[in-house]
């Protein structure tokens, strides 16, 4: 699994501090994609269980939420980082290109994002959008939260 970056992020994920981790190795190619440079499965650094847990406790206490921008592609190393993510007290989100997710992958996220980049149809702000981003234990569907004036 290799990774093009790592931000601190305030927006992805509503009403938390989340550490996000881009994922390369998207097979989706959505026309307009923001982040293009993810198609390429080895491009970026490889992650290793190593530098995670370093990653996971530099952010204890300030950082609230880890936050994978695909990977979906890797199920069991994913699975490995979300549980060493929830160890350490961490809440967990994917944010995916894809209309449904392995519940093997669910089991272990607290949200989930689906559906991909759809230019006409805007992105989570937008009502319009065939994006969702879902609490996945209650299946509640959350894109309101992402309005201007929710
Ligand atoms: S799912 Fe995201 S990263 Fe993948 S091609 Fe679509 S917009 Fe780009």
């Amino acid at each position: 699994m290799y990774y093009t970056n790592i931000q601190v992020v305030l927006q992805e994920v509503p009403g938390e501090i989340s550490i996000c981790l881009s994922i390369c190795g998207c097979k989706l190619h959505c026309k307009g994609c923001h982040s293009p440079m993810l198609w390429k499965e080895k491009h970026g650094k490889k992650l290793t269980s190593e530098f995670f847990k370093g990653l996971l406790k530099k952010y204890k206490g300030f950082a609230s939420c880890i936050l994978f921008m695909g990977g979906e592609w890797h199920e069991t190393e994913l699975i490995n980082y979300l549980c060493l993510a929830k160890t350490e007290g961490y809440k967990t989100c994917l944010y995916s290109g894809e209309q449904h997710i392995n519940k093997k992958i669910l089991n272990h996220l607290t949200w989930v994002k689906t559906g991909r980049w759809i230019s006409e149809l805007g992105g989570l702000d937008i009502a319009s959008t065939n994006q969702k981003f879902i609490h996945v234990q209650s299946n509640k569907l959350l894109n309101h939260l992402f309005f201007k004036n929710h």
